[in-house]
């Protein structure tokens, strides 16, 4: 049996300090086995900015934070990647850009950030907050779990394989010159999802 992997979404950020990077670090985020399902280049207003950092609210630095966050446009990122949350802040490093540098030298922190707050990069710290952060920017993005393993296995055989079956057996039959046209109009019209239009249903007898 299939051993079900833990697919996590995480929220990544290149922060207005590293945008001039943003496709060295994109290209490192891809290389490190992470698929990117969304990315916006968005400028933040302070007060969006406040939103996004409620939770630092009352520290010393979060008026600090707030003006450099809204200083530039950024690149924000929904990733993927089995243990996304840990993996992305693993390869993000220490906060403070300069410890990175002496704990993490290979992270992108130490390659990119200048000190504890121009640190090139955001990372999610948990499944609740990934989840918040990407609503906050991709609130279209539906937050489930992605099927996998057995359980991609199942929809397949459930909802797609039995007609996917029936076009490929007719199609074998037929032997049309132009097989995916002509498979993909099978589907349309044998489409088991769509309500049947039948000029005989709701004919009412006089
Ligand atoms: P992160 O999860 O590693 O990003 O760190 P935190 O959640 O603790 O802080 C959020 C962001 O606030 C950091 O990424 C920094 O940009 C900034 N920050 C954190 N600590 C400090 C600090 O001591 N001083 C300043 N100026 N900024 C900080
Ligand atoms: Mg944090």
């Amino acid at each position: 049996m299939d051993k079900d992997i833990h697919v996590q979404r995480t929220l990544a950020i290149i922060k207005p300090d590293a945008v001039n990077k943003a496709e060295e670090i994109e290209d490192q985020v891809l290389r490190a086995g992470f698929s990117i399902l969304n990315k916006r280049w968005v400028h933040l207003s302070p007060e969006q900015c406040s939103e996004f950092y409620s939770d630092h609210s009352s520290k010393i630095f979060f008026p600090s934070l707030v003006a450099f966050m809204s200083s530039g446009p950024i690149v924000v990122m929904e990733l993927a990647k089995e243990n996304a949350i840990s993996s992305w802040r693993n390869m993000i490093g220490n906060t403070n850009s300069e410890k990175a540098r002496a704990e993490q030298p290979d992270s992108i922190r130490a390659k990119y950030g200048r000190d504890e707050q121009c640190n090139a990069v955001h990372g999610s710290d948990s499944e609740l907050n990934a989840e918040r952060e990407i609503r906050f920017f991709f609130s279209r993005s539906v937050i489930e779990p992605i099927p996998i393993g057995q359980s991609a296995k199942d929809y397949l055989e459930n909802k797609l394989n039995p007609t996917v079956l029936k076009a490929l057996t007719q199609l074998c039959k037929e032997k049309p010159q132009d097989p995916v046209t002509w498979l993909a109009d099978w589907l349309l019209a044998n489409n088991p999802y769509k309500p049947l239009v039948n000029s005989k249903v709701n004919v009412i007898e006089a």
